[in-house]
């Protein structure tokens, strides 16, 4: 086969055998986002340049390196989103969104597109679920988005995986913080890469962010942000570790972890997974209690977090969590001839209108492969109807796991009598899986 071309690099396709993963997990995320009171947000893919300039930063390695822009026909610079926060935060902001009350919870399901080296854990086009609060400035709601997020590692059975946690601070004592960074950067200036000097005079916690090995090592003994939090976000942070500590959700400090933009202040975290390698983070948030502010809002303090599906289902596949694969065929009709072809499809759909799942032959196949084809699709029940069956106006349905068969009336009673079959074998094969426990 001479394909005349394939997928993008760094981009996946995600096949029928293996989508009702995605769904599984999709799943949990609508319901655990339910239950924390969140409603979904669903933006455009695509956004103004200047929207992630401004709302992810312009020091950003997203910002600087990793951006897909490209010109409209009309000469407009535009972005496909690389994360989910600044798309909803300008819907919020563009529709009035605010006028509800606060807090607004919002959460989104999303691709995101970042011109990156694809690897393991990292492509070029991958989806986040995300949630975002919108005006909710106490330490409650950082402690309620670090839950929600758990909530959904929990209820995938997920046991590998620690939280780490920092606070970078605020306006007021942010830039004493930044002094004593760039004094130490400063005595390191020729070792630095290249980018990270360019981060210098403009945010040097950025630096502590770089994936160089030798900008890691360096920023291995900088001064650490925790000694120049004030009063306030002191308090804060203590309060976010009190109601952590009250729900027993567990981590660990950890310094090094920023997410250096101007506006990020406060609370910041990462849910990290040891065994999926080198890209083990499998979602970062934290406070922003500028961003509306920097996207022409009121002050409006703010919080969220980002969670990568693909090194979710990593994590998922690493720890050996099998997800629950939907039935594809509750029952199989198979027609012979062409009349009984077309009452074949007539139960089919009726059976599908009592929202069970069933299926009849659309290849034009004979007996036989259709039989194969309702075993290679485990159908749990199948029926015959030909000529004699058409006569007597009744056919046989069969269990294909017990191989018991009864007669039913090819008439209005078919769905009723099918689907009393179907609800005692799916009691009989739950009484079975009790007695097993
Ligand atoms: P990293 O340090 O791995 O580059 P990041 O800090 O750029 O991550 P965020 O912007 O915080 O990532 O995005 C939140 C989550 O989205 C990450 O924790 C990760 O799970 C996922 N993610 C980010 N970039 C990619 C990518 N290129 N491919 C797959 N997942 C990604
Ligand atoms: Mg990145």
């Amino acid at each position: 086969m001479k394909l005349i071309t394939k997928i993008v690099e760094g981009a996946r396709d995600v096949l029928p055998s293996q989508s009702y993963k995605w769904q599984f997990v999709e799943d949990i995320m609508h319901k655990q986002a339910r239950s924390y009171g969140f409603r979904e947000i669903r933006t455009p893919v695509f956004e103004h340049t200047e929207l992630f300039e401004r709302g992810v930063g312009d020091t950003t390695d997203v910002v600087q390196k990793e951006m897909y822009t490209f010109l409209t026909k009309g000469g407009k610079s535009i972005t496909l989103k690389p994360e989910g926060t600044a798309g909803a935060a300008r819907a919020v902001l563009e529709n009035g969104v605010y006028n509800d009350g606060y807090p607004i919870k919002a959460y989104y399901i999303t691709p995101c597109y970042r011109y990156e080296r694809a690897q393991k854990g990292r492509q070029r086009e991958f989806h986040q679920f995300g949630m975002e609060v919108y005006g909710a400035g106490s330490y409650f709601a950082d402690a309620e988005v670090i839950c929600a997020a758990k909530s959904v590692f929990d209820r995938l059975g997920i046991k590998h995986i620690r939280l780490e946690l920092n606070s970078i601070g605020c306006q007021n004592c942010r830039p004493k913080y930044h002094q004593a960074l760039k004094a130490y950067f400063d005595g390191h200036k020729e070792e630095l890469c290249e980018t990270c000097l360019s981060r210098l005079d403009k945010n040097p916690m950025r630096i502590l962010d770089c994936k160089s090995p030798v900008c890691s090592e360096i920023a291995k003994n900088a001064p650490v942000v925790l000694d120049y939090l004030c009063e306030e976000c002191s308090s804060h942070f203590d309060g976010v570790k009190k109601c952590l500590d009250a729900v027993d959700v567990s981590y660990t400090v950890n310094p090094r972890i920023v997410r250096g933009l101007d506006y990020y202040t406060r609370t910041v975290f990462e849910f990290i997974s040891e065994g999926i390698g080198t890209q083990g983070t499998v979602c970062g948030g934290g406070r922003y209690d500028g961003l509306i502010e920097e996207l022409g809002g009121q002050p409006t303090p703010s919080l969220g977090f980002g969670m990568g599906m693909e090194r979710l289902l990593m994590i998922l596949e690493n720890e050996g969590i099998a997800l629950p694969e939907p039935p594809v065929c509750d029952l199989y009709v198979i027609g012979l001839g062409e009349q009984a072809k077309m009452k074949a499809f007539g139960i089919v759909e009726g059976v599908r209108n009592s929202s069970l799942i069933a299926e009849g032959d659309i290849v034009g196949r004979n007996l036989k492969p259709q039989m194969k084809y309702a075993d290679k699709i485990r159908a749990r029940f199948t029926v015959v109807i030909g000529d004699s069956e058409l006569e007597t106006n009744r056919a046989k349905i069969r269990n294909m796991q017990t191989k018991e068969e009864k007669e039913v009336a090819l008439d209005e009673n078919f769905f009723t009598e099918f689907f009393a079959m179907y609800m005692e074998s799916t009691n009989a094969s739950l009484l079975k899986m009790m007695e097993g426990v």
